[in-house]
């Protein structure tokens, strides 16, 4: 690539103890996603930051909800990186599982923690602060854009608005700043979330052959569901890091308790489905209308398959000069190179990457396995570490493309 970076010039750029100070306000801000709405006051402390620093964001909402977009002109022409960061988190379920305050921003032994504390406010401390120490570090080629958006969490309504505003155009690859453990991931699996609903007569369990049970035939689609996903296992492989993907049943709805002397003349199963690349989604789905069909159609039992949500897998082909930059900076920072994973979830590179067509890679700092779980927690030196990999990943990649 031949691109010298004056690390120690970038290093410089990043004030530790600030960004660690910051990252604490972050987590002590408490955003809870279900309240919804919730990040405003995320929001209000990022606008803080950006005033005392000169930046300006844009400002759009989704659904209600503030997202907020920086763009750094390096002041000479030149291809566009953009970072990407969510402000909202999970709630932080029973506090009696914690040994901390969930948004207290504890500092013990290293570790920070707090709700928020992996995924994702460390990353969105080390984005804006290793923006920062680019910008200081002198004029570059290009533009820096940051993505701050909402509701990650939940339909990533966010990122969707994101797209829909233009703001992923003109811009050339997304790191998206999820904790993946020190892995770079340009491949994410892809989930689909289905409702099969069945309809039959419901009738007293004294003359079951008055009605029609929807039970046996639910039964049924359960066992051909599980043979079609060894048939998709089969076809396509396991798909390393992804692993294989999944058909799981995860909720049935049948019935009213106490109730076993009644036969139900309605049912629903869910659905749980995981792809990565090569499952054809449109296919996947006719293969299980067809399998509720056979399950269901000889028994005179009704049938109808609701998609709830459909998130496509992605894949950004891990020599595209952006990602080859992040992997080359990691090194750099680290001293070895990094291990190119997948993340198992999707995020909101899915979205600007499948309806932005923009190529993204997940990268950042804390935990792959620590995100929503109770002591959630970053080690304190992953953010200037992380904040230094991101200001050397942006300047190999603008100088190189200039
Ligand atoms: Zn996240």
């Amino acid at each position: 690539m031949g691109v010298t970076v004056d690390i120690a010039s970038l290093d410089a750029g990043i004030d530790e103890q600030e960004l660690i100070e910051f990252t604490r306000e972050l987590v002590r801000t408490h955003t809870p996603h279900e309240e919804g709405r919730g990040e405003r006051a995320v929001a209000d402390l990022l606008r803080a930051k950006f005033a005392e620093w000169d930046w300006e964001a844009e400002y759009f909402e989704a659904d209600g909800r503030p997202n907020l977009v920086v763009t750094l002109s390096g002041g000479a022409p030149g291809p566009t990186l953009a970072f990407e960061g969510h402000m909202d988190v999970v709630a932080e379920g029973d506090p009696e599982q914690w040994t901390v305050d969930p948004f207290g921003g504890e500092i013990r032994d290293g570790k920070l923690y707090g709700r928020g504390a992996a995924d994702m406010k460390s990353g969105v401390a080390a984005m804006l602060y290793g923006t920062r120490a680019l910008q200081l570090s002198g004029p570059f080629p290009g533009r820096v854009r940051l993505l701050l958006l909402s509701d990650e969490e939940g339909m990533m309504t966010g990122a969707k608005a994101a797209v829909a505003n233009g703001f992923v155009r003109d811009v050339d690859g997304v790191i998206c700043c999820e904790p993946e453990g020190d892995e770079v991931c340009p491949i994410s699996k892809g989930a689909i979330r289905l409702r099969v609903d069945f309809t039959g007569v419901m009738s007293h369990g004294a003359m079951p052959f008055q009605g029609r049970n929807t039970l046996p035939a639910m039964a049924r689609t359960v066992l051909a569901l599980e043979a079609l996903e060894h048939t998709l296992i089969r076809e396509v492989g396991d798909r390393p890091p992804l692993g294989a993907p999944s058909i799981t049943p995860t909720v049935v709805r049948a019935g009213t308790p106490d109730q076993m002397n009644t036969i139900t003349g309605t049912s629903a199963l869910y659905l749980d489905v995981r792809t990565v690349p090569g499952v054809d989604h449109e296919t996947l789905l006719k293969r299980i209308g067809q399998c509720v069909d056979t399950a269901t159609r000889e028994s005179g039992i009704g049938s109808s398959v609701t998609v709830i949500d459909d998130r496509p897998w992605v894949e950004t082909a891990s020599d595209t000069s952006f990602v080859t930059a992040l992997v080359d900076a990691h090194e750099i920072v680290n001293g070895a190179r990094p291990s190119l994973g997948g993340v198992p979830g999707t995020t909101d590179g899915t979205i600007l990457t499948h309806y932005g067509e923009v190529p993204s890679v997940v990268y950042g700092p804390g935990g792959k396995w620590i995100a929503h779980k109770a002591d959630e927690f970053v080690a304190v030196d992953d953010l200037k570490r992380y904040a230094l990999t991101y200001a050397v990943a942006a300047h190999r990649f603008l100088h190189a493309r200039s």
